[in-house]
């Protein structure tokens, strides 16, 4: 696979460009994360709420492909941050994969008005002690969250998955994650099709200099930053293609003119994770 993988503060290492199943209906995941596998990533992103982990599981056992040679990860929805509740999601999410062991567990959201994202941080840290998980991390957390829960544990997340993209690059908490030895990982890397990123001059031009697409463009910007990216796509061409972005390598130039779509705030697409 052309995807170099990056290490992790664990001691284990996660492939940088995943393949995201998040609103992919869960009668065509089994199709089109096989799809995936055959076209070479060896890195999967779901969740219990996307409602296709099967899917996902019957990709896994149908590609034939050693378990070792994919990472998987889960996450921990909202409603099951109690500590029993946290434990017996796992374990179904584990069930509904088919897997012994989830490579990342992931609590989905913060959600700091509930109150429990430390409980469920706790519940995390003993499931990788009792095996069931190999590494454990969070997204959509706040920094006070984020600094609350390795403060009160001494237990570092392997990774922090957050909304990030050139329009919305997130410094302060990169800078964070950095001081920490968090990897950084983006969900809606091309922008989840909400704003006109993939139109943007500056993409544009870069892609047409490199003979490459705009998304590929995009792609390459998170893996010079060393953030791992999980694009999403059930189209089999682009899903070929997003991959080959791990191929393309941008100039110092480039990459610094694709640093200047900065939007600050403005820039978010999706829900801002101290508002839930
Ligand atoms: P994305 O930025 O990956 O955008 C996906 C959309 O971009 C596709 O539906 C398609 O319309 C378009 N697209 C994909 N490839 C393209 C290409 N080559 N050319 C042109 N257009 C293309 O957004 P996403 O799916 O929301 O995010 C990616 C993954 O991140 C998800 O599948 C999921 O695994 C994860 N995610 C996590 C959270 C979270 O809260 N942790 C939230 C959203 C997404």
């Amino acid at each position: 696979s052309p995807v170099t993988s990056v290490p992790l503060n664990d001691g284990r290492s996660i492939p940088q460009l995943g393949y995201g199943v998040f609103k992919v209906d869960p009668d065509v995941t089994a199709d089109v994360t096989g799809q995936a596998l055959r076209a070479g990533y060896r890195h999967i992103d779901t969740a219990k709420v996307y409602g296709n982990e099967s899917g996902v599981g019957r990709a896994l056992r149908e590609s034939g492909l050693d378990r070792e040679d994919v990472f998987v990860t889960t996450k921990l929805w909202d409603d099951a941050h109690a500590h029993d509740d946290a434990i017996a999601a796992c374990e179904t999410s584990l069930q509904e994969l088919g897997l012994e062991q989830i490579d990342l567990y992931l609590i989905h959201w913060a959600a700091p008005s509930q109150g429990k994202y430390l409980e469920a941080w706790k519940a995390l840290i003993e499931l990788r002690e009792r095996g069931l998980v190999r590494s454990i991390g969070v997204s959509n957390f706040p920094l006070p969250q984020l600094e609350e829960i390795i403060e009160a544990t001494g237990v570092v997340p392997a990774v922090h998955q957050i909304e990030l993209h050139p329009y919305f690059p997130q410094h302060e908490l990169r800078e964070a994650h950095a001081r920490h030895g968090i990897v950084t990982e983006s969900w809606g890397p091309l922008g989840q099709g909400k704003s006109d990123l993939l139109e943007n001059e500056v993409i544009t031009s870069v892609a047409q200099a490199h003979g490459a697409s705009p998304a590929q463009v995009v792609l390459a910007w998170h893996l010079a930053h060393g953030i791992v990216a999980l694009p999403k796509s059930v189209t089999p061409e682009r899903i070929v293609e997003n991959l080959a972005a791990a191929e393309l390598e941008l100039s110092a130039d480039e990459i610094a003119a694709i640093d200047g779509l900065d939007r600050g705030p403005a820039g978010r697409g999706g829900t801002d994770p101290s508002s839930k």
